[in-house]
């Protein structure tokens, strides 16, 4: 058994044990018996957000495959289990008259992940929605109901992420009961689907406009389109004050011209402090990676999204991470801005 099964850029070599865990109870005691024996464990979804080393893993992959979406006490309330797949569950909210997920149509992997790295895209995040996450506290082996305000939600992170404590269970989601979206505040989305950012479509209409513009970027898993073999964006946006900021501004002028502007976005709620976020993308394409770069070992950026680097085929985790390293390094370079990486990196650093 390889890893590179399991994970949607197709790399990764072999597990030392491997459990796939179908009910709640199987999947504590799992992780309960192999923290007992000292084991390593690594919770495995639907490897959309990892990137596993040749060598493998020297520890157990528990690969989540628990079922179940209830409808809980209010009416918009929505309890889904860890293993259910995240664009079902999408889909499911959609037809059934809920709105808060629309946005985040076709993003691969399961609902359990989506906390971890408070998942987001096209102006919406799922902090916005999650009002608990019931998960498994490895350290004193309890089960824990944690409100959403104590999960530490922040942009792509939380405070699951990177910790190892604690193993989601299930994810309870508070939505809106009305066929109409939240309003749509990402502006390429309201452009595409021809209304002004603010305004509200019907939530079909939202998921079907963003599922294909993420299909243009090569953003929605299609075997037929080698450019989705990836981790989707491989660095998250940086976010940079105001100070930072303009250092990149200096740097981007004097390399692109006097009239460069370096586009910027608000980080979520927090526009107040000064922070603004960076489209990772423009500062990779300015330092010389455009849509397309091969460097010819088997991973190049897609042809598609440059955030995306992608296994070609022929590719090892070995060139995947070499490909990286030269982009942040370029970038650094360039713009004195080290890009971080978004996905989990098993076995391997950048
Ligand atoms: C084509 C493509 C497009 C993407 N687009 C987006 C996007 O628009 N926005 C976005 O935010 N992300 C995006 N991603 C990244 C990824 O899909 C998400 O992060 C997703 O939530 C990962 O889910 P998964 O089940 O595949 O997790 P995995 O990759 O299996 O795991 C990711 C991490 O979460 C941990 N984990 C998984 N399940 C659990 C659990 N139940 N309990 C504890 N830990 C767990 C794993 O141990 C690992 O550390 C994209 C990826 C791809 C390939």
């Amino acid at each position: 058994m390889k890893l590179a099964d399991y994970t949607t850029v197709r790399l990764g070599g072999p597990a030392r044990g491997f459990v796939r865990a179908s009910t709640e109870e199987e999947l504590i005691e799992a992780v309960r018996a192999a923290d007992a024996n000292g084991e390593p464990v690594l919770i495995l979804g639907g490897g959309s957000n990892l990137v596993v080393a040749d060598e493998g893993f020297d520890g157990t992959v528990i690969q989540v495959a628990t079922r179940g979406v209830s409808r809980g006490a209010g009416p918009g309330v929505l309890t889904v289990a860890a293993g259910e797949e995240w664009d079902a569950v999408v889909a499911r909210t959609v037809a059934e008259g809920l709105a808060g997920l629309e946005c985040l149509s076709g993003i691969p992997g399961l609902a359990g992940a989506t906390p971890i790295q408070n998942v987001g895209a096209y102006g919406q995040e799922v902090s916005q929605t999650i009002t608990q996450v019931r998960v498994y506290d490895r350290k004193t082996s309890e089960v824990l109901d944690i409100p959403a305000e104590q999960c530490g939600f922040g942009y792509r992170t939380s405070r699951f992420r990177g910790a190892d404590r604690f193993v989601v269970l299930s994810v309870t989601f508070g939505l809106a009961v009305q066929v109409r979206s939240a309003p749509v505040r990402y502006p390429e989305l309201a452009a595409a689907l021809g209304i002004s950012p603010g305004d509200q479509v019907d939530s079909i209409q939202a998921r079907s406009v963003v599922i294909e513009l993420r299909q243009r970027k090569g953003m929605v898993i299609d075997p037929a389109d080698p450019d989705t073999r990836s981790v989707g964006s491989f660095f998250v946006n940086p976010v940079l004050d105001a100070g930072a900021l303009a250092s990149v501004e200096a740097a981007a002028r004097a390399r692109c011209g006097p009239h460069t502007r370096v586009p910027r976005f608000p980080v979520g709620d927090r526009a107040g402090d000064g922070l603004v976020k960076v489209p990772a993308a423009w500062l990779i394409e300015r330092a010389g990676f455009g849509q397309g770069y091969n460097p010819g070992d088997g991973a190049r950026i897609s042809s598609k999204h440059t955030l995306a680097l992608v296994n070609s085929g022929s590719a090892s985790t070995a060139a995947l991470m070499a490909l990286a390293r030269e982009i942040r390094d370029g970038v650094r370079d360039t713009f004195g801005v080290w890009l971080a990486p978004e996905p989990v990196l098993v076995g391997v650093t950048l």
